[in-house]
Parts: C-alpha cells; structure tokens; sequence
C-alpha cells in the first residue's frame, strides 16, 4: 500500500475561539478568497466542474432557509423546501435521460456519489445476490458504495479507447452464474456502466454491456452519467447511455458541464424498482431518499441554471464546449503531444508535462497521462496558453 499523504493541520489563523471574531473582518476575508479563487478560474483546465456561471443576483436567497425533506412528490409538515422547483429539474433531466417522472422516480441529492449509493441500494432490492460489474475506469464511489453495502465488487478490464471490455464483462458474468448456480434465470447481475469516465470521457454502449451481462442472468443496468450524461443527450450521434436504451438507474452531476456555486447530484430510478413508500410519519412526508434534510437552495440554483439555459441553450453549450475540445486536439496534436479523445467528448487526455504545468494549469494526471476538461470557462486562448507552454517545457529539457 502507498503511503497516505500527511494531513492538513488546521489554519491557527482560522480557528474558532471563545469568543466571537469581528464578522466584518471575517467577510472581508471570505471574499478575498472568492476573489482569489476567480482570477484562477481560467487556469484551471483539468476538471469536469463548468465556473462559467454566474448567479450573484441570487445572493438574497442565502437569508432563507431552503430545506426540502421527504420525497420531491410528497408534502411535508415543514414546507420549507423547494418541492415544486425540484419537480420542474426532475422533469426535465428525466426527459433529457429518455424517461418521464410517472415511470421514473428521482430526486435531487448532495452530489452524484450520494446518488450512486442511493440507485445501488435499489439494485440490491432488485437483484439480492448479485455481483456489481464495473470497468477498471469507473469512478472510485462506486467501489465505496459497495463496501457500505457490501456487494461483491467484480472489476472488468476497459479497452484502450476507455470504455468497459464487453467480452471481459461476459466471461466474468459467467464465471460467476457458474459459481452460484441458482435453480433457473441465475444470480443476476449489477452493471455499472460509466457515461463519461473520470480519465478519458469514454461513453460505455449499455445496450452492448446489458447483452454481455446476461451470461449471469437478469441485468440490472445502472448508468453513472455524472459527467457525461448532459453531454451524450446533446452529442450527434447519440450514444447508448439513456433510460431509452435500456437503463434501470441513473445518475447525473449538477456541477459538472452545467456549473453550479454548490455540488448537487440528481438520481433517477426506475419507479417499479422501489419500495412502494417510506412514509415519514413526523413529517407527514414519504422519503425514499438517503438524506432527511437536502439542500433546496442547490435545487433553486439548479433549477435557475437550467431555466436560463433551456434545452437550446444547453445544446449550445455543449457544442461549443466540443468544439473547444475538438480545437484542443488539434492544437496539442501540433504540439506533438499525443492527444487522445473519444468521440464527443470534452476531455482531451496528452503526455504528462512537467509538475510546474501540472501545478500551473491544475491538471488532473494518472501515471504518464494528463487531461484537460473543456468546460464553459475553458477558451481557446487558454489552450494556446497551455500549448505555449508545452512547447517551453520542450525546449527546456532539449538546453
Ligand atoms: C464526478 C463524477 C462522480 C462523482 O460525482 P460527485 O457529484 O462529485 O459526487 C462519479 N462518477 C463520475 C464518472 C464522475 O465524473
């Protein structure tokens, strides 16, 4: 095992005394950080998160509390939620995932990766003694998400484009009705297909995987979409990732290609795979939820930046987000730095320059791989910039 990195001691400068600090100093400070923190934005390259938004006007709404408890469909004794907003996001992520909320139930959560847990517990309902079948370029939450559940996790080998080996997922799906060999349809099996891995974007075909898995039995099909599912609905040709192709659950980021001031995450499941209602009975709501309290004020923001966007206006993104993509791997392709991108994708894996660039331009990196993410606030310029770089880096090691 690797060493663990030291922690992070706290800041002295920050600690919570005993008695209360000036507030006015303490914003001046906070806003200092957000100003900090913007003048970096345009360097940050390596992440799925879009900071191109900009929802100041609705800094009034942090004077009100904003919590929605129970399930988005339910009433609540409290009503003070965003119940009716949450709807409105539900709706239309549902249609953008090929579905509708009278077979799809869904709700808005803290982040994809509570989500994931949430679609992996209604798995488990469904399929009691199957195994979880991922790609090795899944994201590491959905191996948490079994060990809290403790569901056997069968990692499958991803081919060099990125995307999960179907024939490896058959063989191991039939190794493994093999090894429980159920009177009749089999144990079933868990498939965790990834729209838009963490590395490089690679869409995974569920209709190709669902195939594959069904050496074990029964499939159940959930889709990790947290980053790549806005995209996917938007990209031409559409690819195999949606509740119309076949998904059982599925999960979407509100902080990724759309931006967001806060995380948020949206699960969707198919409404026959949940329990019929956990009702909540002080709350005179139903919940089947895995938080009590969650964040109406990220569905506010959701809802805000979906309804200034609309479905032309996040196809517009998309697709000049492509093209800045599309431009980085030509640009770096000049360069000679071996850009890798799959198809539609805003992710363009190249060699991995040296640590200043990393550091520079907040690169994400596994082994001699490095990738940028163009989102919203990622231009052009910026990838010359980068590029300039690169060929400085070159010249560097060449003196
Ligand atoms: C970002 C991401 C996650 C985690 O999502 P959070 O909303 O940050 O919890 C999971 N899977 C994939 C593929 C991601 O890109």
């Amino acid at each position: 095992m690797s060493a663990s990195p030291a922690p992070i001691l706290p800041d002295a400068g920050l600690a919570i005394g005993a008695q209360p600090f000036d507030p006015a100093a303490d914003t001046e400070h906070l806003l200092k950080l957000a100003h900090a923190m913007r003048e970096e934005e345009r360097r940050v390259l390596g992440f799925p998160g879009n900071l191109d938004f900009s929802l100041e006007d609705l800094a009034p709404l942090l004077g009100v509390f904003f919590n929605s408890v129970g399930d988005p469909e339910s009433s609540d004794a409290s009503n003070v939620g965003a119940k009716p907003y949450e709807q409105a996001v539900l709706q239309f992520l549902a249609t953008t995932a090929g579905a509708d909320l009278v077979d799809t139930y869904g709700y808005v959560a803290s982040s994809s990766s509570e989500a994931l847990l949430h679609a992996l517990a209604a798995a488990r309902r469904v399929l009691p003694t199957a195994c979880v079948y991922a790609s090795d370029q899944a994201h590491y939450s959905i191996a948490r998400a079994c060990e809290l559940l403790r569901m056997e996790l069968v990692t499958i080998s991803s081919l060099p484009e990125g995307t999960m080996d179907a024939e490896d997922l058959r063989i191991q799906a039939f190794i493994r009705r093999r090894l429980k060999p159920m009177v009749g349809r089999g144990p079933g099996a868990i498939v965790v297909a990834t729209c838009g891995t963490t590395m490089r974007g690679a869409v995974d075909d569920i209709v190709a995987l669902r195939k594959a898995a069904s050496a074990a039995g029964p499939v159940y099909m959930h889709v990790d979409a947290a980053s790549g599912g806005l995209i996917a609905a938007h990209s031409d040709p559409a690819p195999n990732w949606s509740f119309a192709h076949g998904a059982d659950s599925l999960n979407i980021s509100g902080h990724k290609i759309l931006g967001l001031p806060v995380p948020a995450g949206v699960s969707l499941v198919r409404r026959e795979l949940l329990p019929e209602t956990n009702a909540a009975e002080y709350l005179a709501a139903t919940d089947r939820t895995l938080a009590c309290s969650r964040s109406g004020l990220a569905t506010l923001l959701l809802w805000a930046r979906l309804r200034s966007l609309g479905q032309t206006g996040l196809a517009a993104l998309v697709r000049r987000c492509q093209d800045t993509a599309a431009y980085a791997a030509g640009r770096l392709e000049d360069a000679g730095a071996n850009p890798g991108r799959f198809p539609g994708s805003l992710t363009v894996t190249f060699d991995r320059p040296p640590a200043w660039m990393v550091d520079k331009w907040h690169l994400a990196c596994t082994g001699r791989l490095a990738h940028i993410v163009t989102v919203g606030h990622v231009t052009p310029a910026a990838v010359d910039e980068l590029v300039a770089d690169l060929a400085t880096a070159r010249r560097a090691v060449a003196a």
